[in-house]
């Protein structure tokens, strides 16, 4: 190879390298960033799991795209199941009259409650649902607190609760 032809081929690769080297602090912190958001998205989607959206479409009502703002800011107010006081990734926001039947109060912040899904508590689907997903209790708030801090075996013994199941609606 004659010398006239290295020359260019050396400045090339070095103009290559000093991009390279510029360029990488930028490169990670681009992928961390993008690694973020995968996580954000992977972790809402574990919290979600929306029963409440899943009756309502067999009722034929679809969850407002504005939902999912509406129960993060909810979670904001009040992130711990107002029963156990439990935060974390299994509290729900749960609709004191429910989303199938009053629908035009699925965003109205009066009508949200946080209660959780916590292994041995499942307060969500004993006291807002009267152990059905299909059922409701709009007198959940008063049992919330008749309840408070009770597992769901000692709620599924209370002879109070079992009448309440039997006439569930
Ligand atoms: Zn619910
Ligand atoms: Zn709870």
């Amino acid at each position: 190879m004659n010398n006239a032809l290295l020359l260019p081929i050396i400045v090339v690769l070095v103009v290559l390298l000093i991009g390279y080297i510029l360029l990488a602090p930028r490169r990670r912190r681009h992928q961390a960033i993008h690694h973020h958001t995968k996580r954000r998205v992977v972790k809402n989607l574990l919290k979600r799991v929306d029963h409440g959206a899943r009756v309502a479409i067999e009722h034929g009502h679809q969850r407002s795209p504005l939902w999912p703002g509406v129960a993060d800011a909810h979670l904001l107010r009040e992130p711990s199941c107002v029963v156990c006081g439990y935060r974390g990734r299994h509290v729900q926001v749960h609709h004191v009259k429910p989303f199938h039947l009053h629908p035009n109060l699925e965003l109205d912040p009066n009508n949200l409650i946080t209660l959780c899904e916590a292994g041995g508590r499942e307060h969500h689907l004993i006291l807002g649902h009267l152990d059905s997903w299909q059922s409701y209790n709009e007198h959940v708030r008063a049992d919330a607190k008749h309840y408070y801090r009770k597992t769901a075996a000692q709620i599924r013994d209370d002879l109070r609760w079992r009448k309440m199941m039997v006439e569930r609606p």
